[in-house]
C-alpha cells in the first residue's frame, strides 16, 4: 500500500530553508532597485551562480528529486524574494527545457552546460517562439529554417518578440518552421550557439512588471548554424515530417513540448508572489489601526486574507500535483500542468491586487513593495500561454472536443 503524505522530506526541507535565505538577503534588499533599473541584474546573477542557485548543478539536484517538488519548492521562494530577478535566474532554464525536452542524449549533454557558464564567466539561455503575428497560435510560426545541403547547415531567418533574455543570451533555443505548410507539425527547435553571426537584439521592451528580467526581440537575419544544432536531428524530424504529411499524428510538438514541462515551475513564481503579498498584508491588517482597532478585527478585511490563503494554499496543490505527475511520468490528462498555472497566475493577481486594498494609499506608493508585486503578478496570466489558452487546454482534455 503506497503512503501518501504532503510532509516534505529532509532533503526539501533544507534546500527551502537556504532559498529562502538567499530570498531574504539576497534578493529583497535590492528588488525595488532592479525594478526602478530595468536592466539584467549581472552582478545578482553572479552571486547566485557562487552560492550554486543559478548551476546545472542546482537544476539537476532538483530534477532528482522523483517526487518532483524541489524545483517548485525553490521555484515559491525566490518569487517570493522577487519575482524579477528570479525570472533573470530562470529564464535561463526555459532554454534548458527546451533541450531536454527535444534534443537527443548528446545534445542534452553538449548544450545544457553552456547555458550557465561558471561563476566567473557566466552565460545565458533564451528560448524563442514567440513572433510579432504568432503568439498563441503557436502553429503559424513565420521564422523558416532551410537546410543547405551542400554545408550541412540549417538557415535561420525572422524575428521573435518578447523573448526573455532574448538577444543577450549566449545561447538561443530557436522555434522555426521548417514546413510552414504542416503547421506547428513542420516546425523544430535549433540551437543557435554563442558567437553565432546572423542574430541581434532587436528592440529591448519596457515592461509593467518583472522589471529585472530583460525582454526583447531577436532577429535572425541568414543566421546560419551547423546541422547537429537541429534538436533531435535530422532522421527524426525528417520522420515527422513525412508522418505529418501522410496525416498521422505526431507525438508532440517543439515548443509544446517545452511548454507543458514548464507550467508547473511558472505557476510556482506566481505562487511566490501571492505568498508574499499575502504575509505583508496579513502583518500590516495586525498593525494598522483605524477607529481604534486593528483593521484586521473588520471581518471585510480578515475575510480578504482568508480567501487569500485559501487560494495561495490551493494553487501550491495544484503545482506539487502537476509537478509530481511529471516527475512519476504521469500524463496530464485532464490539463493539469495548465490547470497549476492558471490557477496560480489568476491567484497571483488577485492576491496582490487585495494586498494593495489591504494597505490602502501605502498600497499604491513605491515605498512599499505591494505594488510592484502587482505589477509582476500580471504576466503570468499571460506568458507561457495566456489564461484562456490554459482554459481551452483543460476543456479540450476533459470534453475530448476541438473547443475553439
Ligand atoms: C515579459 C514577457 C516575457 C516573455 N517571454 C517569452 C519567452 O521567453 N519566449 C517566448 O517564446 N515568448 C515569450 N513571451 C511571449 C508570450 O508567451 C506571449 O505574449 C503569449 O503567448 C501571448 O501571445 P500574444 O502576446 O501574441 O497574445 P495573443 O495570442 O495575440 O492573444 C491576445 C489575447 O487573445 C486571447 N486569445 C488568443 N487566442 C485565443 C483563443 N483561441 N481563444 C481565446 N482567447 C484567445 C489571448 O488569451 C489574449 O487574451 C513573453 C511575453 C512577455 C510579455
Amino acid at each position: 500500500m503506497a503512503e501518501f503524505s504532503l510532509e516534505l522530506n529532509d532533503d526539501q526541507k533544507t534546500m527551502q530553508e537556504w532559498v529562502h535565505g538567499f530570498a531574504v538577503n539576497q534578493m529583497r534588499p535590492i528588488a525595488a532597485e532592479w525594478d526602478e533599473r530595468e536592466e539584467t541584474p549581472w552582478e545578482f546573477i553572479q552571486e547566485a551562480a557562487k552560492i550554486g542557485i543559478y548551476s546545472l548543478d542546482f537544476m539537476m539536484n532538483a530534477f532528482s528529486d522523483k517526487t518532483g517538488l524541489s524545483l517548485m519548492i525553490a521555484t515559491e521562494e525566490l518569487a517570493w524574494g522577487d519575482a524579477g530577478l528570479t525570472m533573470a535566474l530562470m529564464a535561463t532554464s526555459l532554454g534548458v527545457a527546451a533541450i531536454v525536452a527535444n534534443g537527443t542524449p548528446e545534445q542534452v549533454m553538449e548544450w545544457v552546460p553552456q547555458c550557465y557558464g561558471t561563476p566567473d564567466d557566466i552565460k545565458l539561455a533564451a528560448f524563442g517562439v514567440s513572433e510579432p503575428d504568432a503568439g498563441s497560435d503557436v502553429s503559424s510560426l513565420r521564422t523558416r529554417a532551410v537546410y543547405d545541403e551542400a554545408n550541412d547547415e540549417w538557415v535561420l531567418n525572422g524575428t521573435k518578440t518578447w523573448i526573455s533574455n532574448g538577444g543577450i543570451a549566449n545561447l538561443h533555443v530557436i522555434v522555426a518552421s521548417v514546413e510552414p505548410e504542416l503547421g506547428s507539425r513542420g516546425q523544430a527547435s535549433f540551437i543557435v550557439p554563442d558567437g553565432t553571426k546572423g542574430i541581434r537584439l532587436g528592440q529591448k521592451f519596457k515592461k509593467m512588471g518583472i522589471r529585472a528580467s530583460h525582454t526583447g526581440e531577436v532577429v535572425l537575419e541568414d543566421c546560419r548554424i551547423p546541422g547537429r544544432c537541429l534538436l533531435g536531428g535530422k532522421e527524426k524530424l525528417d520522420e515527422k515530417i513525412a508522418r505529418a504529411r501522410e496525416g498521422k499524428r505526431s507525438q508532440s510538438q517543439a515548443a509544446m513540448a517545452t511548454f507543458e514541462a514548464s507550467r508547473p515551475a511558472v505557476g510556482a513564481q506566481a505562487l511566490g508572489i501571492a505568498r508574499a503579498a499575502y504575509e505583508f498584508s496579513l502583518d500590516y491588517a495586525k498593525e494598522r489601526k483605524q477607529f481604534g482597532r486593528a483593521i484586521i478585527d473588520n471581518q471585510a478585511i480578515a475575510f480578504k486574507l482568508a480567501d487569500m490563503k485559501m487560494h495561495i494554499d490551493a494553487s501550491r496543490l495544484l503545482i506539487w500535483r502537476a509537478s509530481w505527475m511529471a516527475a512519476t511520468r504521469q500524463p496530464f490528462l485532464n490539463g493539469e500542468g495548465s490547470m497549476s498555472k492558471l490557477y496560480a497566475g489568476e491567484t497571483a493577481v488577485k492576491v496582490t491586487e487585495e494586498a494593495i486594498q489591504i494597505l490602502g494609499g501605502y498600497g499604491y506608493i513605491r515605498e512599499y513593495p505591494v505594488e510592484r508585486w502587482h505589477r509582476d503578478s500580471k504576466i503570468y496570466t499571460i506568458f507561457e500561454g495566456t489564461s484562456e489558452i490554459q482554459r481551452l487546454i483543460i476543456a479540450r482534455a476533459i470534453s475530448g472536443v476541438h473547443i475553439r
